[in-house]
């Protein structure tokens, strides 16, 4: 049954503030490890440069670790701005030595509610973050925070048959073409609250749309507190599910910078 690589390469810390007090690395990989994870890496925000030297902090504790879970550094960006750019270069890669970023839109972009126009960003933004030579993973495409809806007094993004198949598909051929792997996101997508069941069998259809054009996909739970850490669950189900064959689940290039011990060759 358990083909699957069971990795989970979105992961947030307490550094970057984004994730509560309970996001110590140490602690992370721990429950990891209770939750059968063999590979990892955590991917704190980088959303402006000021915000890169709070990485250093993570990388230590990264490096102290002592365990068998393979644990790789990496990084997660968001858009300055619509059509802007990543906080992010080869340079900076280099500087702190990340392994492997995952990248994606987070916000609409607008000011006035027009469905279409939401769809058509995002769509924009995920083709756009496909072809960064230097971002590996897409994430949680379609993810909208409620918060942003709710406080715009807009109806709620409810269902997925606002995004046409053929955003999908288009989606799925870029993403095989660049080698980008599209994320399956536990917390965001999978067991996001705010999302109702028939929402998340939807969302699950997309997926397979981008299945069947053939690209990989990377598993993250995106958890922001230990508790939700298991939310990685739902992604491998899905992986399941979608019949994804291991060599197109998505792994980081290179060795982990820490762990793996006996059972990494
Ligand atoms: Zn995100
Ligand atoms: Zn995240």
């Amino acid at each position: 049954m358990n083909k699957l690589p069971r990795c989970d390469f979105h992961i947030h810390t307490k550094y970057l503030k984004c994730a509560n007090a309970t996001m110590e690395v140490f602690d992370i990989v721990k429950v990891c490890e209770s939750l059968g994870v063999t590979t990892l890496g955590i991917t704190d925000h980088l959303n402006t440069l000021d915000k890169l030297d709070l990485h250093w902090k993570i990388k230590e504790d990264i490096e102290r670790l002592n365990t068998s879970v393979c644990v790789f550094f990496g990084v997660e960006l968001n858009f300055m701005g619509v059509d802007g750019k990543f906080a992010f270069s080869e340079e900076v890669k280099e500087k702190l030595g990340f392994q492997f970023a995952i990248g994606g839109i987070h916000g609409t972009y607008l000011d006035k509610y027009d469905l279409k126009k939401i769809v058509d960003i995002q769509h924009r933004h995920h083709l756009m973050t496909c072809r960064d030579p230097l971002v590996d993973v897409l994430v949680h495409p379609y993810w909208f925070g409620k918060g942003e809806f709710d406080g715009k007094g807009w109806p709620w993004f409810d269902s997925m048959r606002a995004v046409p198949e053929a955003y999908a598909r288009e989606l799925g051929q870029t993403a095989r073409e660049t080698g980008t792997a599209i994320e399956i996101n536990g917390c965001a997508n999978l067991e996001n609250p705010a999302y109702n069941e028939r929402f998340v069998e939807e969302y699950i259809a997309f997926m397979s749309i981008i299945a069947e054009e053939g690209a990989c996909f990377s598993l993250g739970s995106d958890a922001h507190d230990i508790n939700s850490l298991k939310a990685i669950k739902s992604s491998w189900k899905v992986a399941d599910r979608l019949k994804i064959p291991a060599d197109r689940i998505w792994m980081p290039k290179g060795s982990p910078m820490a762990g793996g011990g006996k059972q990494h060759s």
